[in-house]
């Protein structure tokens, strides 16, 4: 049987501990038999990033412009005890963050579904895909604590040296204030890149702020998601059968509960922060979670939502079996394939993406899986694997495919 073969190279962003096992593994067992893999490797592994002064992480989204399609293991941001584990210079940002800001970009995080393992929400029988803005209110702000008997005011001096001030509080007692702020330009990169993943997966956009009691700021949310809506998404919205909903946080809430899902939710920072969360645990499980990172101008960076699993790898180094759930980074390679194919037109690169994912879900719905599943899956038939075992296992599916 010959490989399909791939046009463009996809930007292969390696990482650390667990899943930097994981992915090797995914390559040499999933991949590489099928594929005439192509990439461009950069490594961001821990010791890489430490080696490099981190330029490797900003080389990494420099060639995910140039590509348009990266695939991201998970890697480790440091900590004070991670200095000395890894005998580091500087405590060096996180790559989610550097490659975020370099693309503009907004996630989409959407749980992978499975027989045997049912939402808290049993009536959650579509996945509910999460886009959380990346930019400012609560993220980027500045707190005071303010002394009883002081004048707390917004004051604005603008670019012609005017000021406009308002009053936030006249403090009878000690308190605090906050200051927040947001950017048109980020807000509307944000409405742009859900409108457009809603083209891509053919689903509704939801979005969701508190526009009544924050009549200027949150009003300004919705002001500009509905402007771009109307002068560039209505048409294409119509044309493809899917709508764009716009509603008060509180209601939002409500009818998500109520839903069967199947839509994105658009949440602003701290929302999405909050209900990420919220949705990730009761669809059953982090290792079930996806990531796609889309930029405004439509560039693709897709990983698992989880982090390195470090406690199974500290098993691993001691020589230990571990089981430890590989499909949300499996499903991060068949995205990135799949974009790829669509991009460079390749049908079976696509039809590759599809099998994969179809042996995946088949493999656990035929009862084997990692740990994390075997705890909280219904089938009465179900077995524990190993890390390898189950890639074993999705291998064998897929070769029936
Ligand atoms: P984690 O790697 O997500 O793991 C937390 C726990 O969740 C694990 O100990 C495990 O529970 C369970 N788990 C997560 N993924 C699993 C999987 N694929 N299979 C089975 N169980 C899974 O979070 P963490 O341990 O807090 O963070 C470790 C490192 O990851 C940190 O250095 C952090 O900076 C980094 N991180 C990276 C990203 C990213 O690159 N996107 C995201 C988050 C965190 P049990 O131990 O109970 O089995
Ligand atoms: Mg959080």
């Amino acid at each position: 049987m010959s490989k399909i073969q791939m046009k463009t190279p996809l930007v292969e962003m390696d990482g650390d501990e667990m899943t930097r096992i994981i992915w090797q593994q995914i390559k040499d067992i999933i991949i590489l038999p099928f594929v005439d893999l192509k990439t461009e490797y950069y490594d961001l592994g821990l010791e890489n990033r430490e080696r490099t002064k981190d330029q490797i992480t900003l080389d990494s989204a420099e060639a995910t412009k140039k590509y348009g399609v990266a695939v991201k293991c998970a890697t480790i941001t440091p900590n004070a005890a991670r200095m000395p584990e890894y005998n580091l210079s500087q405590m060096w940002k996180s790559p989610n963050g550097t490659i975020r800001a370099a693309l503009d970009g907004t996630v989409f995080r959407a749980p992978i579904l499975v027989k045997g393992v049912t939402p808290y929400i049993p009536t959650w029988t579509k996945p509910i895909t999460i886009a959380r803005h990346a930019y400012g209110d609560v993220y980027k702000n500045v707190e005071m604590e303010v002394e009883s008997g002081s004048t707390a005011e917004l004051v604005v001096t603008k670019p012609d040296g005017s000021v406009e001030k308002s009053t936030i509080h006249e403090f009878k007692g000690d308190g605090i204030i906050q200051g927040l702020h947001n950017l048109d330009e980020s807000i509307g990169s944000f409405a742009r890149a859900c409108f457009n993943f809603a083209l891509d997966t053919k689903q509704d956009v939801w979005f969701s702020t508190k526009d009544t009691i924050s009549k200027k700021y949150d009003h300004r949310f919705k002001d500009i998601f509905s402007e771009i809506f109307e002068n560039e998404y209505k048409e294409k919205f119509e044309a493809a059968g899917i709508t764009y909903f716009y509603t008060l946080i509180d209601d939002a809430v409500a009818r998500v509960v109520r839903s069967n899902g199947g839509y994105i939710w658009a949440c602003k920072n701290y929302d999405g922060d909050v209900m990420s969360d919220m949705v990730a645990t009761a669809y059953g499980s982090l290792a079930m979670m996806t990531s796609v990172l889309v930029s405004p101008d439509g560039v693709y960076e897709y990983e698992a939502a989880h982090g390195t699993v470090q406690r199974h790898y500290y098993k691993y180094l001691k020589g230990e079996e571990t089981s430890t759930n590989s499909v949300a980074t499996l499903f991060a390679w068949s995205g990135a394939l799949r974009k790829r194919g669509e991009l460079d037109e390749l049908p079976e690169l696509i039809a590759f993406a599809d099998k994969l994912e179809k042996a995946v879900i088949d493999t656990i719905e035929s009862g084997i899986m990692t740990g994390d599943l075997y705890l909280i899956s219904k089938l009465e038939n179900k077995k524990k694997v190993n890390t390898t075992e189950f890639l074993e296992a999705v291998k064998s599916a897929l070769d029936k495919k």
